[in-house]
């Protein structure tokens, strides 16, 4: 079945990748002010094809590269500097690395250009910002250099070739399939923790012991939204779950906070209204994802970030009410757990309108005890332990119902 399809085109693309990039790196990326404009300065160690553009709402400019690696000090540490806000750099899609600059308002490329190496530098993209009218920047054009559209093509035949060579559906038995999502990836690192770790990694890493305790039943089938550090669009997280017939989805994430004496995991299900402000506010930041990764939006925008999910969806909520419950009480056991640990709110994620779906904040990365352990094999090892009791009993009440 579509599983193993999906894991099989994955690796190839890793492959692929690995071949188009080996050894290429961003050695460092350098702001500037210069009268007006703000010059946006990427050297690498070898010249690479670019494709950039502005995006509004919200105010952002993205730069789109092969698949190299970041070898910089790390994106979030930048100074701001003129138009740029915050700093982010990871896989957009296999073949796609993108950079993503938060802008402090509409701006424009002014203008953009290659330096070869010298001077001590390597070979240099250069990209000059400027301020620009809102309707100027909503209307600029993406500029790219001479060789982006040689890759673009090359890696469009790559990708069709390497979907051609899927298997045939193999089916999962009487194995039940369950559908694990690690949260962002890619451009899209999450929460930032004290101690500079990513939300992305930790949630990766979990999702990956958790995968083997489950299948180790011999009882489930689980297949990941992605298998790799890369940006994947929150539609296609749940459409995972349509498209391999899951019964099950379980986002995992890791959240931050301001106060940084807040600590413990708690469990999400999908509601219209929110169980309280705090939840509200975290749903947003996840829902934020999209724009996070610098994914133009036009279009459906409102479908995608809004926090008001639609009522019609709510159908399967009570399959989700109870497994959150079950999960709720088996995490309380292993690890230390929120007040009020079910909550509700509007997550894009959870959408899905016929798979049972939960979110799980394990815990807070803006907490230092919290980041330590879930940094930890033991860690790992218990909130698995938890969420595989929880699928096991989600699914003996299932059967239950389904007999009587
Ligand atoms: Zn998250």
């Amino acid at each position: 079945m579509k599983a193993c399809a999906l894991a099989l085109v994955a690796a190839l693309a890793v492959g692929m990748g690995a071949q188009d990039a080996a050894a290429q790196t961003i050695v460092d990326a350098r702001m500037g002010v210069h009268e007006e404009r703000t010059r946006f300065v990427l050297e690498f160690d070898r010249a690479q094809p670019y494709r950039a553009f502005v995006l509004t709402g919200p105010n952002r400019a993205v730069i789109d590269l092969p698949d190299v690696e970041w070898r910089a000090a790390a994106p979030h540490t930048k100074p701001m500097v003129g138009l740029v806000g915050n700093l982010r750099y990871g896989l957009f899609r296999p073949g796609v690395s993108r950079v993503v600059i938060d802008l402090k308002g509409p701006a424009r490329i002014a203008s953009h250009f290659t330096l070869d190496a010298g001077g001590g530098s390597g070979p240099r993209i250069v990209v000059d910002l400027e301020p620009a009218a809102p309707d100027v920047a909503a209307a600029e054009e993406p500029v790219q250099s001479p060789q982006w559209a040689a890759y673009a093509e090359r890696l469009e035949r790559s990708s069709s070739a390497v979907a051609s060579l899927a298997p045939p559906a193999s089916a999962a038995g009487d194995r039940r399939i369950v559908v694990l999502d690690p949260g962002h990836g890619g451009v899209d690192p999450g929460a930032i923790g004290v101690s500079g770790v990513y939300e992305k990694d930790i949630v990766m890493a979990i999702a990956g012991t958790l995968k083997r305790e489950l299948e180790a039943t011999g009882r489930y089938e689980v297949v990941l939204t992605r298998d790799r550090d890369v940006y994947l669009p929150l539609r296609e997280r749940y459409q995972v779950a349509h498209d391999v017939n899951a019964e099950l989805f379980v986002s995992l994430h890791a959240d931050s906070h301001p106060s940084r004496s807040l600590r413990g995991a708690s469990v999400y299900t999908l509601s219209d209204t929110a169980s309280d402000a705090e939840a509200a506010a975290l749903a947003a930041k996840e829902n934020k994802s999209d724009v996070i990764a610098g994914a133009d939006l036009s279009g459906y925008t409102a479908e995608v970030s809004s926090i008001l999910i639609d009522l019609a969806q709510q159908s399967v909520n009570e399959n989700s009410w109870h497994f959150a419950e079950m999960l709720v009480d088996d995490l309380a056991r292993e690890v230390r757990v929120l007040n009020n640990t079910h909550r509700f709110a509007g997550f894009a994620v959870l959408k899905s309108p016929n798979v049972p779906s939960v979110l799980v904040e394990l815990g807070y990365l803006s907490n230092r005890d919290d980041e330590k352990l879930l940094r930890t094999d033991a860690y790992r090892e218990r909130v698995s332990r938890a969420l595989t009791r929880a699928v096991d009993r989600y699914f003996e009440r299932q059967d239950r119902l389904s007999r009587s």
